[in-house]
């Protein structure tokens, strides 16, 4: 038991304490509270919403999540690690797996999902084969997951392990407003330049002292929130991916009255794999963020979020379609967020960014990215058999799978924080999973965007393209709802 106290020193209650003196309040709160009146944001539904946007009152760090802070949390951060079998699915499910029959049939899956049948004849015929590995499955549908995963995204950039962003530390002394038109920098690169110097503060908070020249509440706040979501993508994605792997493909149903295990579905279809992919964000340099300290000689120029070094993660259906959800454009100033209430009741944040890319979506939108190359982890061996081998598992596991998606040596700090975003991760997925906490998720994921001043003016006209685009997308959605339902 003594081992096991010292596993807890990844307490919820410290990120929590974190979220309080860091970044989601109250700076993320005046987002939306202090909306100047002429400010219209749009839901993807095409609804205006009016006036401020109703922000649970928090009163910061004692107001946290039961699930969260509950004692069987900190058991899960502790007990995440040792000792469990990854039960990896079929790489494709296309033909029947009794008679092999060709793919142009119609073919059900059994409910464990990791068998498909042509008939039920080929079901019964194969049943002595397959009944040992059959057994009770819950598929939770990732296009309503996926807010929960950015959630732990978002909350993982306010761990107490993540390095804070120097630029948090120091003043803001230019004008970095909307409009602001990009600087070509040293490097013959472009982006808009962020000038920071100044006293150091040893608070970071996004008050006015932070940028006094900033034109008002909004566009400050908005400038926070870019800044504060930069980077780190590799080792919070990483270490989502090793949570997901941990806690829900490592479980298993106790037979058949008994509890049943879980899985990921995309639409009908169980996920096959899971990972990260690495590429390119296609966005220009007016959305890319450069910083110049002036404070130090000579002054230090760097990048913010490096948009060629971009990462996202990549969803497998075992009928081969694949969607993407991309927690790291905010920065870039693509705010399409889910709306945090019905996920994060009780802490203190509004909004998490999250660009889910769905079949629908996918037709409906422009490609934000170019892939170079794919790290898979649910289909990882090197972590199974870190997860199996009844020890912690080693930060070499970390160091490796993050090497092999970045095509560059990982550093030892990257990797250790890596290792313990997972720990932390994987106490929220199990808790999510005990608590059955998904059930009480929205069919239909609430999504609002965070503007910057004046750009969504012509959203007052429905006829603009974009408007059209939009009332679309929502109706073909509603399709695809009501397909589902009656599955
Ligand atoms: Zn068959
Ligand atoms: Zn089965």
């Amino acid at each position: 038991m003594e081992g096991r106290s010292e596993a807890r020193e990844l307490p919820t209650e410290s990120i929590l304490g974190r979220l309080s003196s860091l970044n989601l309040q109250p700076g993320d709160v005046r987002v939306f509270t202090d909306l100047p009146a002429d400010f219209n944001p749009l839901q993807p539904d095409g609804d205006e919403i009016e006036g401020p946007i109703k922000v649970t009152s928090y009163s910061f760090a004692h107001e946290v999540n039961p699930t969260i802070t509950s004692g069987q949390s900190r058991e899960a951060s502790v007990n995440t690690v040792v000792n469990r079998r990854v039960h990896v699915p079929p790489k494709q499910l296309l033909k029947c797996s009794s008679c092999g029959g060709n793919e142009s049939q119609k073919l059900y899956y059994c409910p464990c999902g990791e068998v498909r049948y042509c008939s039920t004849a080929c079901q019964k015929s194969d049943w002595p084969l397959h009944k040992s590995a059959c057994g009770p499955t819950t598929r939770i549908d990732i296009d309503k997951f996926y807010p929960f995963l950015a959630m732990l995204v978002e909350l993982s950039r306010a761990h107490s392990a993540m390095p804070k962003h120097p630029a948090t530390f120091k003043t803001v002394l230019n004008l970095p407003a909307p409009g602001t038109p990009p600087t070509v920098l040293p490097s013959g690169r472009r982006a808009v330049v962020v000038a920071v110097g100044g006293k150091p503060r040893d608070v970071p908070s996004p008050d006015p002292s932070w940028w006094p020249s900033a034109p008002n509440d909004y566009v400050r706040n908005k400038l926070w929130l870019r800044i504060i979501r930069e980077g780190h993508l590799l080792p919070i994605l990483s270490a989502l991916c090793f949570a997901l792997v941990s806690e829900i493909y490592t479980t298993t149903s106790q037979g058949k009255r008994g509890t049943p295990r879980l899985r990921l579905r995309y639409l009908s279809h169980p996920l096959a794999d899971f990972g990260i992919c690495r590429g390119t964000a296609k966005v220009t340099p007016q959305d890319t963020l450069a910083y110049v300290d002036v404070s130090s000689s000579p002054e230090r120029v760097w990048f913010g979020q490096d948009p060629t070094e971009h990462y996202w993660l990549y969803f497998t259906a075992a009928n081969g379609e694949e969607v993407y959800l991309d927690c790291g454009l905010f920065a870039f100033n693509m705010t399409l967020s889910v709306q945090a209430g019905a996920y994060a009741d009780g802490l203190p944040m509004n909004h998490f960014p999250a660009w889910f890319r769905e079949r629908l979506f996918h037709k409906e939108t422009q490609e934000l990215r170019a892939e170079v190359k794919r790290r898979s982890a649910l289909r990882s061996a090197a972590l199974a058999d870190a997860l199996a081998s009844g020890h912690d598992v080693d930060v070499g596991v970390f160091s490796k799978f993050m090497k092999a998606v970045a095509g560059r040596d990982v550093g030892k700090e990257e990797s250790e924080l890596a290792k313990t975003l997972w720990l932390w991760q994987a106490g929220q997925v199990r808790d999510m999973v005990r608590s059955d906490a998904w059930k009480l998720w929205p069919t239909e994921v609430p999504l609002v965007t965070v503007a910057d001043q004046g750009e969504l003016d012509d959203f007052d006209d429905p006829n603009t393209d974009w408007a059209i685009k939009l009332r679309e997308w929502k109706d073909a959605h509603k399709g695809i709802g009501k397909n589902r339902r009656r599955r």
